[in-house]
């Protein structure tokens, strides 16, 4: 981030006799405080420099673009995800496509009884299907749907950074938000409990860039 030679000299104001309160930053550099408002907004909003009410400014010693890293990191799935859309194995090609367009996602997620997963269906899966020329009102999803141990899936505690990087690194446009439970024989299974996707990364770049979060 490119700091104007304004804000360079309010930093130093700061850093040397912080805190210090926007009137006297104002009158160090003979301007009125409504001139300098823009540049306070900046400089705080990037965290470099922290304002506490009744105290003033003072100097952070965070490096631009640290606290939104911060941000990123702290946030976790559970701020964030949506509610999940799922149809069971059986459900046919056809019902999926419309279950699809009725809800408006891109990705459901397959489970069985108790919304345990069991699988991913995409927009591409069910394109591919209808193109083979098989009897999508006969064919159930389970035959064709992404299954378990290849689904690539989070939990709710996990950062959003580390979210995001899953839906990079494994191409992919949604993950699952599960919460292990305990099946038969200590067998690990998971429920499905939300719905992360690129929607909710764009939403909160968003978010964060409205200075929202
Ligand atoms: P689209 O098919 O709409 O481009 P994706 O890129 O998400 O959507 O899907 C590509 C492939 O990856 C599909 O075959 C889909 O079943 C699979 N897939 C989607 N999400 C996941 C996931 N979370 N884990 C594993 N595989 C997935």
């Amino acid at each position: 981030m490119e700091l104007s030679k304004r804000q360079e000299t309010i930093l130093e104001i700061v850093k040397k006799e912080g805190p210090i309160t926007g009137e006297q930053i104002a009158e160090r550099l003979r301007l009125t405080r409504a001139t300098l408002r823009p540049d306070m907004a900046i400089l705080t909003m990037s965290g470099m420099l922290e304002a506490r009410p009744r105290v003033g400014y003072f100097y952070s010693g965070k490096k631009p673009g640290q606290e939104l890293a911060e941000k990123l990191h702290q946030i976790t799935i559970n701020d964030i995800k949506s509610v999940p859309v799922v149809v069971s194995e059986q459900c046919t090609v056809y019902d999926a496509v419309v279950t699809m367009f009725i809800e408006d996602v891109g990705t459901m997620f397959v489970v069985r009884e108790g919304g345990l997963l069991e699988g991913v269906i995409s927009r591409k899966d069910l394109l591919k299907t209808t193109l083979g020329g098989q009897d999508i009102h006969k064919l159930p999803v389970g035959v064709i749907m992404t299954r378990m141990p290849n689904v690539v899936y989070v939990e709710s505690d996990a950062s959003v950074l580390e979210a995001a990087r899953k839906l990079i690194t494994h191409e992919v446009d949604a993950l699952p938000v599960v919460r292990q439970v305990k099946g038969k024989d200590d067998h690990k299974d998971l429920e499905v409990v939300g719905r992360f996707s690129k929607t909710n990364v764009t939403r909160l770049f968003v978010e964060l860039g409205e200075g929202a979060y």
